[in-house]
Order: C-alpha cells, then structure tokens, then sequence
C-alpha cells in the first residue's frame, strides 16, 4: 500500500499549510482550542475572518458535488483539516460545514440543498446542533420538543440544551418529536430554523472558569415553514445516523495533538530539571514515545474513514471508533503533558506557567469529546451492536 502523497497533492498541502500559518500569526491569544470561538468576541471575528478566507477559495465546499459550488476532492478535504488542526486555526463552521453540508448532500432534497448549501459554502450563516434536552442525552430518540404540523408551517414548542454556540449561530439544525402517538424512532423529524425566529430564547451556561461555550433553548409556538426538513417527515432518525457520523469522524483534533507533541518534544529539549534535559529522563521519553505511537494509529484510522466517506461506505461503527480512540487519546495526551510540566502545568495566569499556560484550559477541557457528539460509553454500544452483531441491551 502506498502512503506516499502524489506531487498535486504535496502542492495542494503546502498550500493549505502556507495559509493556516500565515493566519496563526493572527490568532487571539485567548483561543485556546477551537471551542474558544464561541466564549469571546476577538475570537469570534477571528473565525469569522478565516471562514470569509476560506469560503473565497472554495476550501469550506471541499469535495461536494460541483453543482453546489463544490471544488476539490476528499484528499483535499483531508490535508485541509491537517492543516487547520495543526496550526489551531478556525475558519471552518463544524455544524454548518462539518456536518449539516455532507448530511443535506446524503439525505436533503435539491430545493433544501439549493437553498442552505451555498450559504455555507460562502460563509454567510453559522450553525447551530439542536439536539440534546435536559431529559434527553443518550437516548437522544426520547426526546419531548414537539414541531408539530399546521397547514404549511411547523410550531416548536419545548427546551434543547447543552448547544455549542447557540447564542452566536445564525441557524440551527435540530431534531423533533412530529408524532404524539407513533412509536419511538418513528416520530422525529429533522427541521432546520433560522435561530431568530420569534419565540426563541438563548440563554448561555456559563462554565466554572468564566467560558460561555454552550446555551439552554427554549422554544415557545416557534412557526417554521415545514418546507424546512430534511428527509421526510417521522424519518428524522436515520437523518440524525447520518448527520453523527460525519460528526465524529473529525481530523482536526488529531492534527492539533501532532503540533502538541512537537511543542512538548521542543520543551523537553529546551528545559532541565535537576540539571538534566527533561528529554533524558527516561519515563518522560517513554511516555512521550508511547504518545507518538497512538497517534499515529489515531491519524490512520481518520484516514481510513475518511476514505469511506469518500466511497459513501462509511459505517456507524467506523465513526465510532475513531471518536473513542481519539478523544481518550487527547484526554491521555493532557495528562501526559500536565504530568510533565508539574504543578504549574496547571496554572495559566503565572509568569511561571510553562509553555504560555495553555494546558491549563486544556486539562480542564480535555474530557469533553469523551461526552460531546454521544459518549463513548454509547460509541461502544453503537460497535457491539451495529458492528459485531452483539446482542442489544434493553
Ligand atoms: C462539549 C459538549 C458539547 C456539546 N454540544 C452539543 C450540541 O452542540 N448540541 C446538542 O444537542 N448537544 C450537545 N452536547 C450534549 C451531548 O450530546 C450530551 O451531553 C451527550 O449525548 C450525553 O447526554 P447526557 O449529557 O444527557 O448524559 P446521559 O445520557 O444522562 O448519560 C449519563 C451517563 O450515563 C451513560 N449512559 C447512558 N446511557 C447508557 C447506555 N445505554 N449504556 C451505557 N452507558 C450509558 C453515559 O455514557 C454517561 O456516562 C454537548 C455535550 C458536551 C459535553
């Protein structure tokens, strides 16, 4: 099997990597891992700028079909998302680009596709995820937001919560109880809404250390033309199987842990501890070595499902997998890291913290992708189920 990237491919790469690392020379020094865009303003704009960036070179519509503006292949889509990873750069909406633009592609009908894929493609609208309510996490198909059908509009009514960027999107995309009387799975729809409809209240959850990431959503007679759904009515669900796999098969978190590692390897070189380099300490080279081993098999299995997606033969299991190995590795990785740097690791606001205190938010945020985007308790249900045939658990 060969590896190798073709000659087009290394220029492409080189031209991704060439922009990602002039913008880093931008980047707010309060954005600290890419949910940060969501807790300040700088931030914000900042993402905003990128995005206009990389919507005029076609890079948000990376391997659509050209009759909605797509350009390049998944290869591109690919070391495009290295890049980004790799730098830290945002730019690139993972609602509105990442998920809801492949999902409409798969699933959408061509007035739905016609009228939300250029805008994102553009830049125009940011989106939101309207999934999760307060009695409805894992078992997102219990669900009690009601949408329900009058003449050619639905009425929202009901809470979701824990939605990242809520009160910054434009529009979101969510999932909806259509039906009171049939049985589960088989009374949701999915309805996309313009996030200023009257009857839509945002409200912030603030976390411990000040962030603001994530919002409640109340909807109270919320009216939604009903042209706005994707797939058919009742048939929500295997939109939303759609929608998760595209959703937990990212590149970019992989990438930023490989620039981590070369920031670690470059710290350890450059700090002595009891007159000796960190790098000659023989635990910390072990564990560091035993990092670099994982994430090479973390980057060859997105690969791979990168891959099948580009085949559309990607199955549950794949995405899974790939979310559960990742996010435990980039939970391994913080640890490591904070391990090493000692206790001021875990400060940020010090002249003493190391490496500018960036673990600091890292630590506290790093088990987050274990819980977001379905936790990985559900992933290994979602592999022994879908993909070894076990028996399900009631
Ligand atoms: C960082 C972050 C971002 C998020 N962003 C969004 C967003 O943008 N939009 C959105 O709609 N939601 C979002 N969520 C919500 C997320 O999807 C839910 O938190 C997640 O699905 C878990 O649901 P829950 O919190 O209700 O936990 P619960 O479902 O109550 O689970 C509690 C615990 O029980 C375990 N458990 C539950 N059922 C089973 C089972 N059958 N087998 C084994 N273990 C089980 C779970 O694994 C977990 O450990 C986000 C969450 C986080 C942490």
């Amino acid at each position: 099997m060969d590896f190798e990237l073709t000659d087009e491919q290394k220029a492409r790469r080189k031209e991704f990597f060439d922009i990602c690392r002039e913008l880093e020379k931008k980047k707010p020094p309060n954005l600290v891992g890419l949910e940060t865009i969501y807790d300040h303003d700088e931030c914000w704009e900042f993402h905003l700028h990128c995005a206009k960036q990389f919507a005029q070179k076609g890079w948000l519509s990376l391997a659509w079909p050209p009759e909605y503006g797509g350009t390049g292949n998944m290869m591109d889509r690919v070391l495009f998302a290295e890049a980004r990873g790799y730098h830290g750069i945002p730019g690139v909406d993972v609602f509105g680009v990442g998920m809801l633009a492949p999902t409409l592609i798969q699933a959408g009908n061509e007035e739905v596709k016609k009228e939300f894929l250029p805008p994102i493609a553009r830049a125009e609208i940011m989106w939101c995820e309207l999934w999760s309510e307060p009695n409805a996490g894992s078992d997102l198909a219990a669900l009690s937001t009601t949408a329900i059908r009058r003449g050619d509009e639905y009425i929202i009514n009901g809470q979701k919560t824990w939605n990242t960027g809520a009160h910054r999107a434009d529009w979101g995309f969510g999932v909806f109880k259509t039906d009171l009387t049939a049985r589960k799975h088989h009374n949701l729809t999915f309805i996309l809404l313009d996030m200023k409809t009257p009857g839509i209240t945002v409200k912030p959850i603030p976390y411990m250390d000040g962030g603001r990431p994530f919002c409640e959503v109340y909807f109270d007679d919320v009216r939604v033309p009903a042209k706005n759904i994707v797939g058919q009515e009742n048939e929500g669900w295997a939109v939303v199987n759609t929608l998760a796999g595209f959703e937990r098969s990212s590149l970019t978190e992989i990438m930023s842990l490989v620039r981590a590692l070369e920031d670690l390897v470059k710290f350890c070189n450059e700090t002595k501890r009891n007159g000796q380099p960190l790098s000659k300490d023989p635990v910390i080279r072990n564990r560091i070595a035993q990092l670099a081993c994982e994430l090479e098999a973390a980057r060859a299995l997105a690969y791979r499902v990168a891959d099948l997606q580009n085949r559309n033969e990607m199955a549950l299991m794949d995405a899974s997998a790939v979310k559960i190995f990742s996010s435990e590795l980039a939970e391994r990785f913080v640890f490591t890291v904070t391990d090493i740097l000692g206790p001021y690791g875990q400060v940020k606001l010090s002249r003493w913290a190391p490496m500018g205190g960036a673990w600091e938010k890292m630590y506290q945020g790093c088990f987050v992708t274990t819980i977001s985007m379905g936790t990985n308790e559900i992933q290994r249900n979602i592999i022994a189920w879908y993909g070894l045939g076990l028996p399900r658990m009631k």
